[in-house]
């Protein structure tokens, strides 16, 4: 069995005293929230408050991204190494908003795996087509080869410390989330394509799914047998919203 794991992206969202009160919100719901994993990802400038503020509470820390380099003259960048430095247990790689506004290609967001796993922390792969891509037909081969070239960076062996999580870019920050169907045939198509490698890795990663996941969406998504719980944007920012998400997990 797979436990459920649900992750808030902050995104560039988020001030000192709406992070303080968002995770003690959060915090004093999740003694009540069993078998499930959470996480915040906040912008890295919040995240040693946060890791102080959840120490013991159940609450795992990410970040949002991690750079694709351990040190050196990388003006602006964050290590991985950095991350699981101040604490942090998940950082997210390839968000689709990193991979078109930011040049990630399939080979740095391998690479940032890498970096991730080596540094100790559990990777959120992200994968996901544009609205075009599946209109053409092109979704799965798209999403096939952004689970490849992880796989092709990492290992297959090291999917036991990843976690992949599919966000179709037309369902983000849309408010137009993918239906069950289709995320649950995207789901079963990576796991799919990791059980060519290894069916007991397949069967053992967790893939989330992420866009447009509310409080009214979330436990039909969760409830389909692929998907393992939700990365959920813009519904984190809320106390309330999400913890409705985590327990429809
Ligand atoms: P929304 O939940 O705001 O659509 O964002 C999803 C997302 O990108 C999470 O990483």
């Amino acid at each position: 069995m797979r436990t459920p794991i649900v992750i808030g992206n902050w995104k560039l969202n988020g001030t000192r005293a709406m992070a303080d009160r968002l995770v003690a919100d959060i915090e004093a719901v999740r003694p009540e929230l069993k078998d499930i994993d959470i996480g915040v990802c906040p912008p890295f400038v919040y995240i040693p408050q946060v890791v102080a503020q959840v120490a013991g509470a159940g609450l795992g820390v990410g970040a949002q991204s991690c750079a694709e380099y351990d040190t050196g003259a990388y003006t602006g960048e964050v290590s991985a190494e950095m991350i699981r430095d101040v604490g942090c247990q998940y950082v997210l790689v390839g968000h689709s908003e990193r991979r078109t506004l930011f040049g990630e290609t399939n080979e740095v967001v391998g690479r940032k795996t890498q970096k991730a796993l080596a540094a100790g922390l559990t990777p959120v792969v992200c994968v996901g087509e544009t609205l075009e891509e599946r209109q053409a037909g092109k979704m799965n081969a798209v999403v096939g080869a952004q689970i490849e070239a992880v796989v092709a960076a990492v290992g297959i062996q090291a999917f036991e410390r990843v976690i992949v999580a599919y966000e179709p870019v037309w369902a983000i920050g849309t408010g137009q989330t993918a239906s069950p169907e289709q995320a649950q045939a995207m789901h079963a198509s990576i796991r799919a394509q990791l059980a060519a490698y290894s069916p007991a890795i397949a069967e053992s990663v967790r893939i989330q799914y992420g866009g447009s996941i509310k409080p009214g969406n979330a436990a039909i998504l969760f409830a389909q047998p692929d998907i393992d719980g939700g990365l959920i944007g813009g519904a984190s920012l809320t106390a309330e919203d999400f913890l409705v998400i985590c327990r429809a997990a």
